[in-house]
């Protein structure tokens, strides 16, 4: 049986296996988020994060286990657990040569979010990020830092109550790294659950909560601190080069 997840859990993911062939990616993994946390999933390269990703946005089925989103078992109810999550995956989903907000309102309607209401909604969103006087500029003519602002912007567009955010910093410089960061841990405030991956430690620091995922199994769990009091550590990058052996894959 698949471990319970906590009650008040708005994402969870109990005992998931997933293999390629022979090869076992998640082993039995188990991890609940609730509303309004920051958890980062860190972990080296092979990981399973990706994996665990394909799962959660219902482009793979899990061999074993259960995932629930708002309640909605993933297998059984995709459309009602996908319809409360939103994405940004790890490469560009946009159109280059389309403008800001035509990519914007292609997601809006694919959620069935008619006319008027998207367009408050596109100019709320851009509004936040610092974008709105980029709207009818085609995405070519961005950079990476707001290419990548415009993806979160698209994918808060149906007010999902989890972000999945797979490596989302990935070739951006560090002042777009940490824009990032900080607009993501922003959103707690309006109770949005985030799931953030990364093999960087430095952006695990600030999490509230830490997952550490090695050769497909949840090493360890905490907050930041309790992780590198329970290690012995003296930072969080110490106490996951303990655990895993692996030093990040890249600087920051
Ligand atoms: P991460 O995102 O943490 O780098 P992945 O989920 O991409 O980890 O990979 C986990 C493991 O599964 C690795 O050993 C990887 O080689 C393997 N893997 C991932 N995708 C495939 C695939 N399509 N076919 C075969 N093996 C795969």
């Amino acid at each position: 049986m698949p471990e319970t997840p906590s009650d008040d859990a708005i994402l969870s993911l109990g005992g998931v296996r997933k293999s390629y062939g022979p090869r076992e990616a998640l082993k039995g993994v188990s991890l609940a988020i609730r509303p309004g946390e920051f958890v980062a999933l860190l972990g080296p390269n092979g990981a399973g994060k990706s994996t665990m990703f394909q799962l959660l946005t219902g482009l793979f089925n899990a061999d074993a286990g259960e995932i629930r989103v708002c309640g909605h078992d993933i297998g059984r109810s995709p459309v009602a657990a996908l319809a409360s999550i939103g994405v940004v995956f790890q490469q560009t989903t946009l159109d280059m040569d389309l403008s800001v907000e035509a990519n914007l309102r292609f997601h809006t309607r694919l959620h069935g979010i008619a006319g008027r209401e998207a367009g408050t909604r596109i100019a709320a969103a851009l509004a936040r990020l610092g974008l709105a006087e980029r709207m009818h500029e085609p995405v070519r003519a961005l950079s990476g830092g707001n290419r990548r602002k415009v993806e979160l912007a698209r994918a808060q567009l149906h007010r999902p109550s989890v972000l999945l955010m797979d490596e989302p910093t990935v070739g951006l410089d560090p002042a777009s790294r940490r824009q990032l960061l900080d607009e993501v841990l922003a959103l707690r405030r309006d109770g949005v659950a985030v799931l953030w991956a990364t093999h960087l430690v430095e952006e695990a620091e600030e999490a509230d909560r830490v997952v550490v995922l090695d050769a497909g199994k949840v090493l360890a769990e905490g907050t930041p601190a309790s992780l590198v009091a329970a290690a012995g550590a003296a930072s969080l990058a110490e106490a996951f080069l303990g655990m895993t052996g692996h030093r990040e894959a890249a600087p920051a």
